[in-house]
């Protein structure tokens, strides 16, 4: 679909489950399997970011500039499928170069800028809205989906998430260097960014991960949900 351009609010019409967290805290590998689980669609908003660094990086767009990112939002085409994970700006396959943390910088960049957080926002809604949906990133419980059916926070301590990241790099032929470095700078520009900065929203469950492993995670978020939403069902 072209980037879509309306307004905030969100016309849902199944249940969507918010995951939210910081970096490195496992969020892209626990949604995925909470969605397989539930047979829920599974959208990746981070990925969103990272794939918008990179392609506004590849058109020379000065991340400084809010109306300059303004005018290349108004005329980008991003395209997600659900179904493959993949996604192309402009008709190019970003994917396989998302993984990297010169993408994830860009990406954290880029995010703190309201342009940016509209465009991609509006894209998010609208795939979200149809239901049954398992969405992830920093601000999906707080501002995409603040009427989210379940609201998860996962959170672990800061040399496990540079751990798990570590290990997400080395997965993905990636040489890790300065993670926990790099892990820390993204937080705190996440967590102190004006718009839609990284925070748990009241009502989401809160789960340090820290001595989980990846399956006892997993188990866990698809008893809160099935909990939730079968209560939500019975009406009580
Ligand atoms: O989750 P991931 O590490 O792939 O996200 C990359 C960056 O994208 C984050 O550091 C954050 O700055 C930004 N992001 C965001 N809002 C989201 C998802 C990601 O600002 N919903």
């Amino acid at each position: 679909f072209q980037s879509a351009r309306r307004g905030n609010d969100s016309v849902k019409k199944g249940p969507v489950i918010a995951i939210d967290g910081p970096g490195g805290v496992g969020k892209s590998s626990v949604s995925k399997r909470v969605a397989e689980a539930l047979g829920f669609k599974y959208i990746n908003t981070g990925a969103m970011y990272r794939a918008f660094g990179l392609a506004a990086k590849a058109s020379y767009v000065d991340f400084k500039d809010d109306l300059n990112l303004q005018d290349y939002c108004r005329d980008i085409d991003i395209n997600y499928s659900t179904d493959t994970g993949r996604i192309t700006i402009d008709g190019v396959d970003y994917t396989d170069n998302i993984g990297s943390d010169r993408a994830g910088e860009l990406a954290s960049k880029v995010a703190t800028q309201p342009s940016v957080r509209a465009c991609l926002s509006a894209c998010q809604r609208m795939m979200g809205e149809e239901g049954h949906v398992v969405m992830e990133g920093r601000d999906i419980g707080t501002v995409i989906f603040p009427d989210a059916d379940v609201k998860i926070y996962l959170d672990a301590a800061h040399e496990v998430r540079a751990e798990r990241r570590k290990d997400e790099l080395e997965k993905n032929g990636i040489e890790p260097s300065r993670v926990s470095d790099i892990l820390e700078a993204r937080d705190k520009r996440d967590a102190s960014r004006q718009a839609a900065p990284l925070k748990q929203a009241d009502d989401a469950v809160h789960i340090d991960t820290s001595s989980l492993t990846l399956d006892e995670v997993v188990k866990k978020v698809v008893q809160i949900i099935n909990e939730r939403l079968n209560v939500g069902n019975t009406g009580r």
